[in-house]
């Protein structure tokens, strides 16, 4: 008897699945991120989404007590650490004005500390110099100038 040949292989077809995942580039504006302390790309969002304010909505304010000090504010997200903050936006005098205003605080807390421990010095100095003139007062031959 003839041997029959039957073909059983069967063609599978092949399933293509894409699990390629477009990823978008991150929004925003390349800023320090005060968190990772570097530039990141950082989102502009409403300041009442970071502050949690509803009222917080307006992006012109002014400082009370101090109208020339006039503001932009933005609301930032971090496209690394998603840590949210807000930015100011100013005049750059007022940034100039801020510098020249540090350095001089500086100096002057420089100068009440070393007027602090003079001042301690010369404290002690004049207590000692009270001290010895009230043992000389005790002496029985102590006369007043
Ligand atoms: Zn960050």
């Amino acid at each position: 008897m003839p041997r029959l040949k039957v073909k059983t292989k069967i063609k599978r077809p092949r399933l293509k699945v894409k699990t390629k995942i477009k990823r978008s580039k991150p929004k925003g504006t390349k800023m320090f991120c005060p968190s990772c302390e570097e530039h990141r790309k950082c989102e502009a969002v409403s300041v009442a989404k970071i502050s949690c304010k509803t009222d917080d909505y307006e992006q012109r304010k002014y400082i009370d007590k101090h109208d020339d000090i006039k503001i932009f504010q933005r609301g930032r997200i971090c496209s690394r650490c998603q840590h949210e903050f807000i930015t100011y936006e100013v005049d750059s005098d007022l940034i100039w004005e801020l510098v020249e205003l540090r350095e001089s605080l500086s100096k002057i807390k420089q100068h009440a500390e070393k007027y602090k421990s003079e001042s301690n010095k010369a404290s002690k100095s004049l207590s000692k110099l009270s001290n010895s003139l009230n043992i000389l007062q005790a002496l029985k031959i102590y006369k007043s100038s």
